[in-house]
């Protein structure tokens, strides 16, 4: 473990400081700069275009009196709305530890700017000539950092990683849908014995190509069969299979992400279909929970639609095995199964992997541990993943993706649009869930893949700092009276609690609860809380109170949570020291409350 902020700053780190604007604004010159040159440039391209057409507004209008009444009603109004911003929370300073938000990349800014004053909607390429291409080159960007092969990989922007699960659930669907009204179809024909339905149910696309080329079928001949077509009440079932439930499952872990109960309602699958794998004593997916669900969901005959693992999990940053999911789910020969990564939030580790010259590394000095890395180095072979620019690639908001190995895991139920032209395989309003969008952090990805690259030199680098700080904090948070870390910690996310022995999980969680509230009304610093269910966090608590010596009362556990994403935490040159001024502060407020 690192002693102090000194040890660990590296002067090759220095390079990457010309990437953010700063915590006092120190680049800001040069920050001003670039954006005059893009507003000058925006200017220069309108004037430029078509100069033959001829002013519209003239010196003249300009002196207008009613114009100079409208421009200083407008500025003033401006000057309210800065005036308020002012009072919105700082989240440029590394005092800010709370949720998974932070400081914005520079190339992020700039592009985004740029994007904006040209305003496309990548929504169709015939208003996005440009800009749907630049999104097309920043998915290959991120499905490379991912591992996928770029040349076969699809994907597209979403308004965030919600979104992003969503286009998964329906891309699943969509895929299981088909599956499941030609299992049907085949049975009702007599060619296919219900109890080989299930296996059916979850064919490849070459597979399901083949059986319908074998029995001369047509896509019009499943029609009936289809619960996207017919709606679930009206779906033509064939006698052997009636009364049975045939609704697809979802396999989530219990460490996930709120959207995932969501998408199950929105898509009307039911609650009932959302299975949970339990997590281990770690808070990790557990892998022979796994395998009892995949038995299960066959003994009941329910499809599986998807199984999904977490990389950098909302609560703690946890990364689930997903390599061993991953060949947990290629045992089952004769099932093709979907295997989703939400990498919302820890997506962007894969960055620190990756060497420069863009050959997968091993040798790599990350600081990941090495069942993490292992994890990340999966993703190569899961069939889509989410992953969330507007978190750990520091770009603003509203920027998530959805990107799919291949074709067969990017298809979707099309729809058409009069108004629209649509390319059988282009990415547009008939292949996303979103209509219009923004193509504004596209740009921003695709400018910081250059500027500063998804790879162990650029975004990695990063990324490895913000290990280091929260490495940094344990270190300093150890040395105060009756903290207890929440281990392990995979990425850059610190959660911890404080109890004296033998106190029961209840008082100790008020403590906690307590000492969040003294910290959040402080100007000092901001963090976050969260609280793990017993219900899924049940292995996890019981660990967590044999190591700090904490009575098991059966209450969930509330921790106190550190987010430590700020590429300046562990800053040389500062005057402050956050790490040791945290846990001073956190000590004093300890000694106040009396532990
Ligand atoms: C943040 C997060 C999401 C949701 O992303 P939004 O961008 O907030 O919609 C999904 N999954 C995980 C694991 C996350 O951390």
């Amino acid at each position: 473990m690192p002693k102090s902020k000194q040890d660990i700053c590296n002067p090759e780190d220095v390079a990457l400081k010309s990437l953010f604007l700063g915590p006092q604004s120190e680049n800001g010159d040069w920050f001003v700069a670039e954006v005059r040159r893009i507003v000058e440039h925006t200017i220069g391209w309108r004037r430029s275009r078509y100069p033959a057409d001829g002013r519209a507004i003239s010196a003249g209008d300009q002196n207008d009196d009613s114009f100079l009444k409208l421009r200083a009603r407008l500025e003033t109004s401006l000057n309210e709305l800065l005036g308020r911003l002012e009072r919105e929370t700082p989240k440029f300073t590394p005092r800010y530890i709370g949720h998974m938000v932070s400081e914005n990349s520079l190339p992020a800014l700039l592009a985004e700017f740029a994007m904006l004053l040209h305003n496309p909607n990548n929504a169709s390429p015939e208003v996005a000539k440009v800009s749907a291409r630049i999104e097309t080159e920043s998915i290959a960007d991120l499905a490379r950092m991912l591992g996928f092969d770029s040349s076969h990989s699809r994907g597209h922007f979403t308004s965030g990683g919600t979104l992003a699960n969503f286009e998964a659930v329906w891309r699943a669907l969509h895929r299981i849908d088909q599956n499941l009204a030609l299992a049907l179809c085949l049975i009702d024909r007599g060619v296919l014995n219900i109890s080989n339905y299930y296996a059916t149910a979850h064919s490849s696309k070459m597979q399901f190509e083949q059986l319908l080329l074998a029995h001369t079928l047509r896509f019009e001949d499943l029609e009936p069969y289809s619960v996207l077509n017919r709606g679930h009440c009206n779906v033509k079932v064939p006698a052997g299979l009636t009364g049975k439930n045939l609704s697809p499952v979802v396999l989530v872990p219990g460490n996930k992400h709120y959207s995932w109960q969501k998408a199950v309602l929105m898509f009307g699958l039911g609650l009932d279909s959302f299975w949970s794998i339990e997590l281990d004593a770690e808070g990790r997916l557990d892998i022979e929970s796994l395998e009892a669900r995949i038995a299960q969901a066959r003994a009941e005959g329910r499809p599986i639609l998807m199984v999904v693992s977490v990389a950098g999990t909302t609560e703690m940053g946890e990364v689930d095995p997903v390599d061993r999911v991953q060949d947990t789910l290629e045992q089952v020969k004769d099932l093709s199964l979907w295997h989703h990564v939400d990498g919302a939030y820890g997506g962007f580790f894969a960055a620190t992997l990756r060497s420069a010259g863009k050959v997968p590394s091993s040798g790599l000095a990350t600081k990941l541990a090495p069942n993490i890395r292992k994890a990340i180095e999966a993703f190569a072979r899961v069939s889509s993943i989410t992953i969330d620019p507007h978190k750990l690639g520091y770009i603003p908001y509203a920027c998530g993706a959805f990107i799919a190995r291949d074709q067969e895991h990017y298809e979707c139920r099309q729809v058409t649009a009069p108004y629209l032209k649509s390319g059988v395989s282009a990415v547009d309003w008939a292949t996303t869930i979103e209509g219009s969008r923004s193509a504004a952090g596209a740009a921003a990805v695709w400018l910081t893949s250059r500027a500063l690259g998804f790879d162990s030199d650029g975004l990695g680098r990063v990324l490895d700092k913000t290990i280091e700080a929260r490495e940094l904090f344990a270190n300093e948070l150890s040395r105060v009276k009756g903290v207890c870390l929440a281990q392990p910690s995979d990425t850059n996310v610190l959660c911890f609690s404080l109890a004296n022995p033998k106190e029961p999980l209840a008082m100790v969680n008020q403590r906690a609860l307590q000492l969040f509230e003294r910290i959040e009304s402080g100007p000092e610093f901001s963090v976050s809380r969260t609280t793990l269910g017993q219900r899924d966090y049940n292995l996890f608590i019981a660990r967590f109170c044999k190591l700090n010596s904490i009575l098991n009362d059966g209450s969930d556990l509330l921790l106190l949570r550190l987010v430590l994403m700020n590429p300046f935490i562990c800053s040389k040159e500062m005057d402050t020291d956050f790490a040791r001024d945290f846990a001073k502060i956190l000590g004093a407020k300890v000694t106040e409350s009396a532990l």
